[in-house]
């Protein structure tokens, strides 16, 4: 059994060949950055335009170099199982997936069928990226050993996937798990979905460097941002505190509403230390109060890189 593993970012492609299933080699978890079971990771930046070509192009070049390694199977290399993790909103129905930022997939594209072409003898899998992000978190991240769980993204915007009862949860069209929606109490910040007061308007970083900015702050990054806050500048650590109880405040909703152990964070912005890490906790001290939840872990995510494309190895290779 050969997988190809597939992420389709927003803003890159990546792919890469797993030679066994993920989490199943002893000591891929101590490797969670990069699990021993991929190889030939290769990735590409998404073009304004020809964008499938480009990811075509993509995939031909990881099976190419796998073709060539004896370690996979050298000449007799087959891709047999096809993981692909998108960015979405996706439509698990079709196949097909609108990322925001990819104008030119703006309407649907339906990414199962292009791959098919490629590998028509192969099994394909599709699910969205934060659903393959919980896939990861469970079989080499920070929500193995449990059950239930929620592992959240917090970058230039805030995502997630949801495991429930060992089972990645999915939804009716393939979107469960978008949490930088829920809608969080004390602010009504426009959202780029269409609506208002989403945790992801207030709490990413994108949305934290904005509101920080018009309250004077020059800089203009997230990772900016954090190191202002360290060195104590008022309106980067009021920034991060504000990012911190919008998140604490939509963790809370979520663990009562998923009755989950751990919740798991990754991305840049969740890097941002104390400043943003201490009000989160407040805030889920103040506001997670049901019996159930109260021993809820909140973690960092170990996965420092690439935890979408190993997500979308284990879905493959499951
Ligand atoms: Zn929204």
């Amino acid at each position: 059994m050969a997988v190809l593993a597939v992420d389709i970012g927003a803003t890159k492609f990546a792919a890469a060949v797993a030679i066994s299933p993920i989490g199943a080699v002893p000591g891929d978890e101590s490797t969670a950055a990069r699990p021993a079971a991929l190889r030939h990771i290769h990735q590409v930046g998404v073009p304004p335009r020809d964008v499938w070509e480009t990811c075509r192009e993509l995939l031909r070049r990881v099976v190419g170099a796998a073709s060539a390694d004896e370690a996979c199977g050298g000449a007799d290399f087959e891709v047999t199982v096809v993981g692909i993790a998108a960015a979405g909103p996706v439509d698990v129905r079709t196949g097909s997936t609108a990322p925001l930022n990819i104008p030119e997939w703006r309407d649907g594209f339906p990414i199962v069928a292009a791959v098919r072409e490629l590998f028509p003898a192969a099994d394909i899998r599709f699910v969205i990226d934060g659903a393959a992000l919980a896939l990861a978190e469970y079989r080499v991240g920070g929500l193995r050993g449990v059950r239930s769980g929620l592992a959240m993204t917090v970058s230039s915007g805030i995502g997630g996937g949801i495991i429930s009862d060992g089972r990645v949860v999915s939804g009716r069209t393939g979107n469960a798990g978008h949490v930088g929606h829920i809608v969080v109490p004390g602010w009504d910040v426009p959202c780029a979905c269409g609506g208002a007061g989403c945790v992801e308007a207030v709490a990413s970083g994108m949305s934290s460097v904005r509101w920080a900015r018009e309250q004077g702050w020059p800089g203009t990054t997230g990772l900016d941002l954090a190191r202002a806050a360290e060195a104590g500048d008022p309106i980067a650590l009021a920034a991060l505190s504000r990012a911190g109880t919008a998140l604490g405040q939509a963790i809370s909703s979520a663990a009562a509403t998923l009755d989950i152990d751990r919740v798991v964070i990754g991305g840049g912005f969740a890097e941002s230390g104390g400043p943003l890490w201490e009000p989160l906790r407040a805030a889920v001290a103040r506001h997670a109060r049901l019996g159930f939840i109260r021993e809820l872990e909140i973690l960092k995510s170990p996965i420092t890189d690439g935890a979408t494309l190993v997500g979308a190895a284990a879905l493959a290779s499951e």
